[in-house]
């Protein structure tokens, strides 16, 4: 044997070492080329985010923080985490910015775990009207760890009642007020959550995972210097990969400091720290406003044209990147579940959603909820949502009729082959 021939020709691929799962790393990148991503929580992050993800940084410890490490060998990551939380605190405005937490339920258990004890009192949005199952559901550590009230929206309005959100802070006395969902069309009104939770003497956590993006480019609200706490997802409306980020004043930046780690996590996902600091930079070029205006722009023209075919919207419109339909009034005979089984069998990806007055169970509950963000980055404007609309409520309308099956898959594959992702 040569010397030449001995030594390794090349890196070894994923697919030399493990083809079962490059097949599904394939698959997975084919998927999203070729179906219509509107799942309102998910994006396409770029290549650069995704080398920085999948990056030598996976292999570092870096438990601690910048410039007070546990660990020798941390100058690159404290180079990464610096930028990270440089970029974070310009995009948002913060004081001090953790951009630890490995997603955002992490981010909330951070929060929760600075300023409460087991026992304590959080009051968050129903599951059903919006909420997230770290505000306090049965099943997740904050149901089995603080007792938890909750408000709702208004039933006619589908809008948060603040009025309603005030009464039951009065009579709960909570030490913690929830804001911020997961299935909530309209602006969040963050200065009446934090009168509310003033006037109960109780902390403001504002979780803004799904609006992140659209706060830093200015087209919703900001929490920012309203409530005790903001915590973010990094990969919803905006494109850093996945993982959670938490904001607050510099009076709380040890506490909660010390919350995330070592109070929740060992070390943190230093690639993914590296994703989040080059998809926080890519936010703050000029070309990140207009995406998050053309996220919302986009989910207005899908709302509009989903209502002119017949389907009740929930709250009547959106403020933001997403849409909620309740299937009831128009096709009672029609779960969500079913509808997003057939969207899906044509290449269009959304989630059923329990809706505000859920009659049904969450496993398969009476309504659809869809997001612009992925299509928007996909370069799709008001026009091509026309056409989303028209497959959606087409597909709605006759899920089991073959021809308009087959018909809305070629529109799919139109709208996919002409705008291309990851070429
Ligand atoms: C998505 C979401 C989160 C974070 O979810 P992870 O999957 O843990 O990253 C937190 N809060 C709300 C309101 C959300 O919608």
């Amino acid at each position: 044997m040569s010397q030449e021939s001995a030594r390794e020709p090349r890196p070894e691929t994923v697919r030399d070492i493990d083809p079962e799962i490059a097949d599904a790393l394939g698959e997975e990148k084919q998927r999203q080329r070729d179906t219509l991503a509107m799942i309102a929580s998910e994006n396409h992050v770029s290549e650069a985010v995704m080398e920085a993800q999948g990056s030598a940084f996976t292999n570092k410890y870096a438990e601690g923080y910048p410039g007070a490490r546990y660990y020798a060998g941390c100058g690159p990551s404290d180079t990464v985490e610096e930028l990270a939380i440089e970029r974070a605190e310009e995009l948002w405005g913060a004081d001090h910015v953790n951009v630890q937490p490995h997603s955002g339920t992490q981010a909330n258990m951070g929060v929760y775990t600075a300023v409460l004890e087991p026992g304590d009192k959080i009051l968050s949005l129903e599951l059903d009207h919006g909420g997230h199952l770290s505000h306090g559901h049965p099943a997740n550590f904050t149901g089995k760890t603080y007792e938890v009230e909750q408000y709702e929206v208004d039933p006619d309005t589908g809008y948060i009642d603040y009025e309603g959100l005030r009464e039951t802070a009065e009579s709960f006395d909570p030490d913690i007020i929830v804001s911020g969902y997961s299935a909530y069309p309209r602006e969040v009104e963050f200065e009446r959550v934090q009168e509310a939770a003033e006037a109960v003497d109780a902390y403001h956590l504002a979780d803004i995972a799904h609006i992140t993006g659209l706060v830093a480019a200015g087209v919703h609200q900001s929490p920012v210097g309203v409530a005790d706490f903001v915590t973010g997802s990094t990969h919803k409306t905006i494109r850093a990969g996945r993982g959670g980020i938490i904001m607050c004043d510099e009076e709380y930046a040890d506490d909660i400091d010390a919350a995330v780690f070592p109070g929740a996590q060992g070390g943190p996902l230093m690639h993914n720290v590296a994703g989040k600091a080059v998809g926080f930079k890519e936010a703050l070029q000029p070309g990140f406003e207009q995406y998050a205006k053309q996220v919302v722009e986009n989910a207005r023209a899908l709302a509009d044209h989903l209502d002119e075919r017949g389907l009740e919207i929930v709250s009547g419109g959106t403020d933001t990147h997403l849409v909620l339909v309740d299937l009831r009034p128009s096709h009672p005979d029609t779960t969500g579940g079913e509808a997003e089984e057939a969207l899906e069998s044509i290449g269009l990806v959304l989630n059923a959603n329990t809706v505000p007055g859920e009659t049904r169970s969450p496993f398969n509950p009476s309504g659809i909820r869809a997001g612009t963000p992925a299509l928007t980055t996909r370069g799709f404007g008001e026009a091509e949502m026309v056409r989303v609309a028209n497959i959606i409520a087409d597909v709605v309308d006759a899920p089991n009729d073959e021809d308009v099956l087959a018909a809305a898959s070629d529109e799919v594959d139109e709208l996919t082959d002409s705008h291309p992702l990851y070429e």
